[in-house]
């Protein structure tokens, strides 16, 4: 679905992303791991079009998104992102929330987008909230709104950017719960996470990111099992 060719960022002299060379199958779980700064979320974001790369060749199901005619609007329905602080719009419904990008993206009508909604929100076990504001939820469940809100779109990819991170510890299973199921159900995903138990379970492909480029990639057996690079080693022992 996608396919990242020689990316490259920088911002200022600093070079934050150096020769990104990577694809994201159909039904496939990618996630990405590596040290704080190593460019995990400037990757994603430039995925998502958030950051514009310097350089390189992003293609979604095989067109160039880089100077090309997809509004970003329209490109991010179809590769939704997901971030550590969940972005929910804060004086609107958790029901609300579900619609709006339904109604003005997709131009569904307010029913077909209410009842898309309840289906995704029921799917990540928060329908019993629809009617709640989105302040008065904890972490864990404005996280799982969030993934219910990217999933309306009908997306086929869902970029998860540390969903987890911001949660306190108790909340964190839910998610990861909620997001084994998609994956399970065959949602193609790429997830920049800490939580290497959940790495290792789901992942398809797992990339290892080291200052700015990746260092190592491959199945979850071959980078937690048998890495074979000195940095990628010393990156898992701090987790073992
Ligand atoms: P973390 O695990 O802490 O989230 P990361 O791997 O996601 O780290 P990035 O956020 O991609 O890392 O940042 C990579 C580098 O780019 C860091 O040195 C960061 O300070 C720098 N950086 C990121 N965004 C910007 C920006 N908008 N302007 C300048 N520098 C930036
Ligand atoms: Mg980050």
């Amino acid at each position: 679905v996608i396919q990242v060719k020689h990316l490259e960022k920088h911002f200022g002299d600093l070079k934050v992303l150096k020769d990104i060379d990577f694809t994201i199958n159909r039904g496939q779980v990618v996630t990405i791991i590596g040290s704080s700064g190593s460019g995990k979320s400037t990757l994603l974001r430039c995925i998502n079009l958030l950051e514009i790369p310097d350089a390189g060749e992003i293609l979604f199901n095989g067109e160039n998104i880089l100077g090309g005619s997809m509004k970003p609007a329209a490109y991010r329905s179809k590769v939704g992102m997901v971030f550590q602080n969940f972005n929910l719009f804060a004086n609107k419904s958790v029901l609300e929330n579900c619609m709006i990008g339904q109604i003005k993206v997709l131009k569904k009508s307010k029913e077909e987008a209410r009842a898309e909604a309840m289906k995704q929100l029921k799917a990540v076990g928060m329908d019993a909230f629809a009617n709640a504001s989105s302040t008065t939820l904890s972490g864990g469940q404005k996280q799982r709104v969030a993934i219910a809100r990217t999933l309306c779109m009908k997306p086929e990819v869902i970029l998860f950017d540390e969903p987890t991170s911001a949660l306190d510890p108790e909340m964190v299973g839910d998610v990861l719960d909620v997001m084994k199921k998609l994956a399970q159900e065959g949602l193609t995903m790429a997830v920049v996470t800490h939580e290497m138990q959940f790495a290792k379970e789901v992942s398809d492909v797992v990339v290892f990111m080291d200052q700015g480029v990746i260092c190592e990639q491959g199945s979850s057996d071959q980078i937690f099992n048998h890495p074979q690079k000195e940095r990628t080693k010393q990156f898992l022992s701090r987790f073992m």
